[in-house]
């Protein structure tokens, strides 16, 4: 194994544990960003800045404006100092086609994901984007 596949197996295994933040009952999803070696930005998915920490309706169902980490973590950059251009995102599960719009602009250039999807149409626009996709299944504790 490179070095460079041993950092994207460490950084993936960051993800997953920061995906313990979520508050999420159906799905916690963690997601890293990081440029020149350095963290830039994280997210978990969750509901926006002031409202309460609680994904789902009474039933079960997923509220709308739940933002998804890869979201939370490109929109946290927007807010700080740092910018995202040539970045690496990390991310526990592969993203939809909502987010792989915000990494297409938000000038990401790799992806590293640890979960497949169903749907492939998130990973199926970054691929036209030409950003390197990558997918590292980890092994279940
Ligand atoms: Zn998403």
């Amino acid at each position: 194994m490179n070095k460079q596949e041993l950092l994207d197996r460490r950084y993936l295994r960051m993800a997953k544990i920061w995906a313990e933040n979520s508050y999420c009952q159906r799905r916690q999803v963690g997601a890293l960003i990081v440029k020149d070696k350095m963290i830039i930005s994280d997210g978990y998915n969750g509901t926006p800045s002031g409202f309460e920490n609680v994904c789902e309706d009474d039933n079960n169902v997923t509220k709308p404006y739940v933002l998804h980490a890869e979201a939370n973590a490109i929109t946290k950059i927007a807010r700080s100092g740092n910018n995202s251009d040539g970045a690496t995102l990390y991310v526990t599960d592969s993203p939809c086609i909502e987010c792989a719009k915000l990494i297409i602009q938000a000038g990401i250039k790799r992806v590293v994901y640890a979960k497949e999807y169903r749907l492939k149409d998130g990973i199926e626009l970054l691929q036209r984007a030409h950003i390197e996709v990558k997918y590292i299944p980890t092994e279940e504790e």
